[in-house]
């Protein structure tokens, strides 16, 4: 086999050129700046789409997650000093296996993020770890969930166990969007929920997210602090804190050029995640689960190797290495030998309870064995999910315009790793 000449990318952006329409727009009517008509329309196509009543376009997701945090805090414990973050010393039960930006907003409101184990069925949190999480600390008021890779988990038994708890949930619906369980769209689950147009996400503005709300009051909020938190008032007065958070005009104009385009990138992601199945239907791995009910965005394909067929495989903070076997392989193996072909793939998001700056967090799992020993599958114990995942699984070339004939080489080449 031939090396790539042009490199397979894990997921980049796809354009169409009607985004270049509106930004050129934005130019010409000079709205070169945080307020206009391409705004106005994303926040209105974002609502109607995720099917909730009110969206703040923002400068990313991560924004949108931390005014979420912000107004949870301030909605449960009152508004903190001045100096103080809003969630100051208090819990908050978090999704493990997802990309740091779900949760760094707790860290910034001075919460302590206690991490919930994964469900192997879903590969999201598991709603039987979250609710032995409030048996174990009833005074929690905030849960922050993510869905993985597009593929939707039970969202809707998590919503039902925070309610139970009177407790409120910010959805990071980030990779999700488009994806839905039982016909009802991913981003209008939570109390809160944001979306990314980052620029590997399923569509783009090259940046840019939006907060998601059916609630005008946070809605109002979320737009007053995003703009430096500016009172009405003929001069700049300020009563507390602000940001400077909100969505560009002219990136807003890419990402109401590439609303049209979901749906199709979204059959063009289940092309993809459909030919690997196929691809690999008599190997010895799984493609990410899809939850009964669920229609998945498919964002990216990812798969995981039977135990009983992968390769030693040991990793530090930094490396990894392994020991090649017949018949065997590992993550690292199927990485390394896609990269020497020009390929990229990509390890699964690594659970951040295994992440050094909170391994002294708690996390916890279905079964409560407690703290991960990152080896626990060997011992036959595996009661932490995520470890077990992230030593397995990877996260396959998942970009829209890689050709069929390219994934073609994509599945032999990770075939002749079984070797
Ligand atoms: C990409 C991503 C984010 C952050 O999105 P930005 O728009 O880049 O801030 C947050 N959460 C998850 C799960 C993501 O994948």
């Amino acid at each position: 086999m031939k090396r790539f000449e042009k490199k397979i990318w894990l997921a980049t952006p796809t354009m169409h050129g009607e985004e270049m329409k509106y930004v050129q727009q934005a130019y010409e009517t000079n709205w070169m700046s945080t307020v206009g008509e391409n705004i106005n329309e994303v926040e209105r196509i974002a609502a109607e789409k995720a099917e909730m009543k009110y969206a703040v376009g923002l400068s990313c997701c991560t924004a949108a997650l931390h005014l979420a945090v912000k107004h949870a805090g301030e909605t449960l414990y009152g508004k903190p000093a001045i100096s103080h973050g809003a969630l100051e010393g208090k819990r908050v039960f978090c999704s493990d296996m997802t990309f740091d930006a779900t949760l760094n907003p707790v860290v910034y409101e001075g919460g302590i993020p206690v991490f919930i184990d994964t469900e192997a069925e879903s590969w999201n949190m598991d709603p039987v770890a979250l609710e032995r999480a409030f048996e174990l600390y009833p005074e929690v008021k905030l849960v922050v969930c993510a869905e993985l890779y597009g593929f939707p988990g039970r969202i809707d038994l998590i919503k039902a166990v925070c309610e139970k708890h009177g407790a409120l949930l910010i959805e990071d619906a980030a990779e999700a969007m488009g994806a839905t369980l039982y016909g009802k769209q991913c981003g209008s689950f939570g109390d809160y929920s944001a979306i990314s147009y980052n620029g590997n996400k399923i569509i783009t503005g090259s940046a840019g997210g939006c907060l998601l709300t059916n609630d005008i009051e946070v809605a109002n909020k979320a737009r007053k602090w995003s703009t430096q938190a500016r009172e009405n008032a003929p001069w700049y007065q300020h009563e507390e804190v602000g940001y400077n958070y909100r969505m560009s005009n002219v990136v807003a104009g890419v990402v109401r050029g590439q609303y049209p385009y979901l749906e199709e990138h979204i059959a063009q992601k289940k092309a993809i995640y459909d030919r690997y199945a196929d691809g690999f239907a008599d190997l010895p791995v799984h493609m990410n689960p899809i939850v009964e009910g669920s229609e998945p965005n498919y964002w990216l394909s990812a798969m995981i190797i039977d135990r009983e067929c992968m390769c030693k495989q040991v990793r530090d903070d930094f490396s990894a290495l392994y020991v090649k076997e017949s018949g065997k392989t590992c993550p690292t193996e199927i990485l390394e030998t896609l990269a020497s072909y020009n390929a990229e793939g990509r390890p699964i998001w690594k659970p951040m309870h295994m992440q050094p700056m909170y391994r002294m967090h708690e996390f916890i799992t279905r079964d409560g064995s407690g703290r991960a020993k990152t080896n626990a599958y060997i011992a036959g114990a595996v009661s932490d999910v995520g470890a077990d995942i992230f030593e397995r699984g990877l996260c396959l070339p998942s970009d829209n315009k890689m050709t069929a004939e390219e994934q073609a080489q994509v599945i032999e080449i990770i075939r002749s790793c079984f070797d």
